[in-house]
């Protein structure tokens, strides 16, 4: 390949994609590669939730939670073929948060994002409308939405789209080596092509701080958690089409979600891992998730009801906090050096915000590039 792109992005997950769309869009000139196949890691790893993030308003992240609660807008609006909004009931549980303090939550969890289609919170009789599901003590709950989302599928129509619109997508072949020159980088795949790009984006995810030091040979200064989080599937334990958010002792809340028409989704937890390849589940995360759904249902579960499982690993920025404080937004690293060409790190984020984080990762490189902020579209076109 001879010609040289603007922007060359490292890592197809949700943030690569969401980026080279973005800027395919903007008539740049774009690369994406990724070593396996587009969305093949934590981008389908997930809880498949659109959300505000209901719960990091414990610690106080106003600003992330207004921009995924407005995202959960746009993404609702351009991806609405793999998005559904479903209700969550948080059962009231005495000993754990006060009524008052829920209520407060969800009172900002209705307003902070501006004006939304999506049906605000109320208090329901959980005896009355999901009865024989609970246990008896269980009598009334919180009910919020938020949407859940095909999350390999949202990666794959960003990349089919930025496709469309000219960027180059190669798949199945690992980034080896990127030397930056004055104006311009020299990036080697493993096949030993070379790709000549502008601008470098380090969007690989958990990954990142390995392709820092093993790829482009810079030293991070920043460092990332990485913190598993396991899933487990089970045949569905009730009919409604109703997700449950359980209150655990441990201050921490897990989802029981339908899932496929026949299953239940049961997620997460957080394990601090120290390498981000082959995460799987391990007895104590199955057990963690057991227990806390045991605690609240009448049907007892065991390990023989789980059909199958996933994990993956949250590339979280590291503020020494416990894993469940830690944040959950996005930091850009950007690397300028002199006349040299300039590196784009990126740290942490969601499903929910890729999209803005896209459009960010561009204003960001305005000095470098042309990017009109009145060119932004993202938010307006379907996917
Ligand atoms: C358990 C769990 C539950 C979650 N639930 C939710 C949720 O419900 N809602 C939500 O909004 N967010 C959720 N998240 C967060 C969300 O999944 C992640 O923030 C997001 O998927 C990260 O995307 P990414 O593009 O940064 O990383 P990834 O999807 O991991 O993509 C990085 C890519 O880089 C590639 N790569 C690495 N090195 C190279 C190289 N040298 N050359 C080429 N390619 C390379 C990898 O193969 C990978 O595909 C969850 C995360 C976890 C772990």
């Amino acid at each position: 390949m001879n010609e040289t792109f603007d922007i060359l992005v490292i890592g197809g997950g949700i943030n690569g994609a969401g980026i080279v769309r973005d800027a395919s869009g903007r008539n740049l000139k774009v690369c994406l590669v990724e070593k396996n196949t587009v969305g093949s890691a934590t981008s389908s790893w997930s809880t498949k939730l659109i959300h505000g993030g209901l719960r990091y308003l414990e610690n106080y992240e106003f600003r992330l939670v207004r921009e995924s609660l407005k995202e959960r807008e746009v993404i609702k609006k351009i991806a609405s073929n793999i998005t559904t909004p479903i209700p969550f009931i948080i059962p009231y549980q005495k000993s754990l948060r006060p009524k008052w303090l829920i209520k407060l939550g969800l009172f900002l969890y209705d307003n902070i994002g501006g004006k939304m289609t999506i049906p605000k919170s109320s208090t329901i009789n959980i005896k009355k409308e999901m009865p024989n599901i609970l246990k008896d003590q269980f009598k009334i709950g919180f009910q919020y939405y938020d949407l859940q989302v095909d999350d390999k599928k949202l990666v794959q129509l960003n990349v089919e789209d930025a496709k469309k619109k000219g960027a180059t997508i190669i798949q199945n072949r690992k980034v080896i080596d990127a030397k930056r020159n004055e104006n311009i980088w020299d990036i080697t795949l493993d096949d030993n092509t070379i790709l000549k790009s502008k601008i470098l984006i380090n969007a690989a995810g958990p990954w990142i701080n390995e392709v820092l030091s093993n790829v482009i040979k810079l030293n991070s200064n920043k460092s990332i958690r990485l913190v598993k989080g396991s899933h487990i599937i089970t045949k569905s334990l009730y009919s409604q089409k109703k997700a449950f958010t359980l209150q655990n002792e441990d201050n921490r809340i897990i989802f029981v979600i339908p899932y496929k028409d026949e299953y239940s989704l049961i997620g997460t937890t957080e394990t601090e891992v120290f390498s981000p390849e082959n995460p799987k589940i391990d007895e104590s995360e199955i057990d963690y998730l057991l227990n806390s759904v045991n605690k609240y249902f009448i049907k007892q579960i065991s390990s023989d009801d789980v059909v199958s499982s996933y994990s993956g690993i949250r590339p979280l920025i590291e503020d020494f906090k416990e894993a469940s404080k830690i944040t959950r937004d996005y930091i850009f690293d950007l690397n300028e050096d002199g006349s040299k060409a300039p590196l784009l790190n990126i740290y942490g984020g969601k499903l929910t915000t890729y999209r803005k984080l896209a459009e960010n990762v561009l204003l960001t490189l305005n000095k470098h590039i042309p990017i009109n902020k009145k060119n932004s579209w993202t938010a307006k076109q379907k996917l």
